[in-house]
């Protein structure tokens, strides 16, 4: 690990639930880059985040080309020739030996061939007549034709000096392409990030592993390990731990030692079955616990020694709806890159509800769907269990709604959050 560590006072609060929008300052706020750096070839570089800006070392095109098959003349010969060219020469792409242009002459030349010095425009072959002479070859160009038409020019898509990228961007398959481009092969990303998975509970058991009554499968760990891929993240599993303050506070700070981060599922809130917030505030330093969010109240996050904590609900659909509001951002910038909010839109709600506690910010299941005018509406999974996986899996977004609504009438606009802009399906 390197980079500035994680800043570690404390956050204050009072009974009252922190807010959504309050959370994200802190944590926005306290955040920065651990992740050190390393050199990669582009074939290795795609989701990773740039950690050096990326300055074009020369221009995209190299030099001036042809954008067509075609002809390429000098404009300010064509109504002195009478659109009459003589052919001079063949420059198919690659071709590295075009000479200068003579007056009145047109070369034959080929998309992605360089420009012949002097000629400035391409006719299209489709436009153009050919015949021979006496031996010579001649082309009519039509007229009409603007200078500079069928011309790419030397550094129209990227001037050399240009700063292509700067660091804490994602690199996109377009990204790389660009990078390709101007010929450099490597770039400078952070590493990924180690990131430590436990799962806490008693009733916890592995798909696999035998179960009797009371017992639960673990299915957080795959909903997180699926969600982390989505991020240049490296992670460890620590497998299912009992509800047992001591083996999991030696666990958390063993890992803490070695890791970026680590994920708790489960025991988050006060039961007396539930260790995590103490393990935290006897091990590290707690910033946020008990959020006015559902679901997710009793998301925590914090800091063992140099390593971050969230410390997330057990139920899976708290799990997932936690992990994507507030552990994304957090990995995404402990990986040097941004502080990932969604971006959402409005779409009139097909549902209602008829009454919503005030001052808590909800999210629920969605997906989009068409009313029988054919615009978007957004449903909302009817069962509002968080236990359930299935609404998880109907939906394709959340639906978030803020503090101050207490109902939503059918057709009221609400904000949908597609799992997309999470970078997941
Ligand atoms: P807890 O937060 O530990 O009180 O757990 C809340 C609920 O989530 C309980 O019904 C747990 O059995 C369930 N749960 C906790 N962890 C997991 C897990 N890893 N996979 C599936 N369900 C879980
Ligand atoms: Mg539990």
């Amino acid at each position: 690990m390197s980079g500035k560590p994680l800043q570690d006072d404390c956050f204050v609060h009072d009974k009252d639930r922190l807010r959504h929008q309050e959370a994200l300052a802190i944590l926005k706020e306290r955040l920065s880059t651990v992740a050190g750096t390393e050199t990669l070839r582009l074939e290795e570089a795609l989701e990773r985040i740039l950690a050096e800006a990326v300055i074009a070392p020369r221009d995209v095109p190299l030099t001036d080309n042809s954008a067509v098959d075609g002809y390429a003349y000098r404009h300010s010969d064509h109504d002195e020739a009478g659109g009459f060219f003589r052919l001079q020469q063949r420059i198919a792409a690659g071709q590295t030996d075009a000479t200068a242009l003579s007056p009145w002459a047109a070369a034959r030349i080929f998309t992605g061939a360089v420009m012949p010095p002097g000629a400035d425009t391409v006719a299209m072959q489709e436009d153009c007549e050919t015949h021979e002479q006496d031996g010579q070859d001649f082309v009519i160009v039509p007229q009409g034709l603007k200078k500079g038409a069928n011309c790419r020019k030397a550094g129209e898509d990227v001037p050399k000096g240009t700063e292509l990228l700067s660091p804490g961007q994602i690199l996109r398959p377009q990204d790389l392409a660009a990078i390709a481009s101007t010929g450099q092969a490597e770039v400078c990303v952070y590493r990924r990030l180690k990131v430590a998975l436990v799962s806490t509970g008693d009733e916890l058991r592995r798909p696999g592993e035998a179960i009797s009554s009371g017992g639960v499968y673990d299915s957080n760990h795959f909903l997180l390990r699926g969600l982390c891929a989505t991020l240049p993240v490296e992670i460890e599993d620590l497998g299912v731990l009992k509800d047992d303050a001591d083996l999991i506070g030696a666990t958390l700070q063993d890992a803490a030692a070695r890791c970026d981060a680590v994920i708790t599922t489960g025991g988050a809130s006060k039961g007396e079955e539930d260790h995590i917030l103490r393990i935290l505030d006897e091990l590290g330093k707690r910033q946020i616990w008990q959020l006015a969010v559902k679901p997710g109240r009793p998301m925590m996050f914090g800091t063992l020694g140099r390593c971050a904590f969230l410390g997330l609900p057990g139920n899976p659909v708290a799990t997932m709806v936690c992990f994507l509001l507030y552990a994304r951002p957090v990995l995404s910038t402990l990986a040097g890159g941004p502080f990932l909010e969604p971006r959402g839109f409005q779409v009139p709600a097909a549902f209602e509800v008829p009454k919503k506690k005030p001052d808590r910010r909800e999210f629920y299941r969605g997906y989009l769907g068409t009313d029988a005018q054919g615009a978007t509406v957004a449903h909302k999974f009817l069962r509002d269990g968080s236990g359930l996986i299935t609404g998880l899996r109907e939906a394709d977004g959340l639906i978030e709604i803020p503090e101050e609504v207490t109902r939503i009438k059918k057709g009221d606009p609400v904000k949908f959050l597609p799992f997309s802009g999470f970078g997941i399906r």
